[in-house]
């Protein structure tokens, strides 16, 4: 179920600057005129910004889908005038991919911003669509252990801090609810919007979009004159979080900021976690961060390796 805002009644008026009216916000009780809710979307970032105490000269990675979310925060925070560079992993999934790299390329270019794509396939050796008939595992753990791992090492080796990504209030707010079910305590500190950097090769992480919630991000695209890409990955069906959002969402509808007021009340007099990873050692394979001597990425590949050659599985079902 995706959150639609109700239709403006006629004649509506920006709250703001009595312009016209463009979008009613039913979670804050107000309508804004397309420049207004622009300024709106900015303003929230820049809380957050300030909020996190993250000054304007901090370079920061963006780590961009193409999707709506990663183009707005990458675009929100070039108008609020940070230094960005965009990086984009690059999965291997059939059309999704290639729908994301077109998304990203005429995004960067429209904004004149610089950007990298970079392969998992140059990783790995192998590309999402190739791992997944061969693993019995949730190819989104698998998929989100592999992008966490080359969003750290591109950054060391890009030389940034500090890694953004478009992760908004509906994610958080589902990730907040996913836990609180199934009482994974340990994660719990790990929900904190802003993680600082608990080890050398592992910058801090920054999610700037935590205040807005996705139908207003669809918004600010298409205000911004952003395209992102309208694909969605086929192995997200199903998956557990989209049905906890789905929940969520049907609460929104019946009582508005139902979403913002968890989130908010959970975050309220919560401080940044300060983890100290330093003691971690380092995967004796690609150097990775790693609890084991090998980490979960190269062992996955030596899995993948010792199978290359076989015949590919057939599709159960
Ligand atoms: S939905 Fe697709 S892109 Fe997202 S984690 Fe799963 S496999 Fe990766
Ligand atoms: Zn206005
Ligand atoms: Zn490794």
């Amino acid at each position: 179920m995706q959150l639609t805002p109700p239709p403006l009644p006629a004649g509506a008026k920006c709250k703001r600057c009595s312009g016209r009216g463009q979008m009613r916000l039913p979670s804050h009780n107000t309508i804004f005129c397309s420049d207004c809710f622009l300024l709106f979307c900015r303003n929230a970032v820049a809380k957050a910004m300030k909020k996190f105490g993250i000054p304007r000269e901090t370079d920061l990675l963006v780590a961009v889908s193409g999707g709506k979310d990663s183009l707005a925060v990458w675009d929100i925070l070039n108008e609020l005038g940070y230094r960005t560079r965009g990086v984009h992993v690059n999965l291997g999934i059939d059309t999704f991919s290639d729908e994301s790299v077109r998304a990203v390329e005429e995004f960067a270019s429209s904004r004149n911003l610089p950007w990298s794509s970079h392969s998992i396939a140059d990783l790995l050796g192998w590309t999402i669509d190739e791992i997944r008939p061969r693993t019995r595992r949730s190819i989104c753990s698998i998929c989100g252990a592999i992008k966490r791992q080359m969003l750290n090492r591109l950054a060391v080796d890009l030389g940034y801090g500090t890694v953004v990504s478009g992760h908004n209030l509906d994610d958080e707010a589902g990730r907040l609810l996913g836990n609180i079910l199934r009482n994974r305590t340990q994660y719990f500190d790990k929900q904190y919007p802003y993680l600082p950097s608990p080890h050398p090769r592992m910058p801090a992480k920054l999610k700037p979009l935590y205040r807005l919630e996705s139908h207003e991000l669809r918004a600010y695209c298409h205000f911004a004159s952003i395209r992102p890409h309208s694909a969605s990955c086929p192995y997200a069906r199903g998956a557990s979080s989209h049905k906890v959002k789905e929940a969520l969402n049907l609460l929104e509808t019946k009582m508005p900021g139902t979403k913002r007021d968890f989130l908010f009340s959970y975050l309220r007099n919560r401080k940044p976690p300060q983890t100290d990873l330093s003691e971690l050692r380092l995967c004796e394979k690609c150097g990775a961060p790693s609890w084991l001597p090998v980490c979960s990425v190269c062992a996955l590949k030596a899995q993948l390796d010792a199978k290359r050659g076989e015949p590919e599985p057939r599709p159960e079902g």
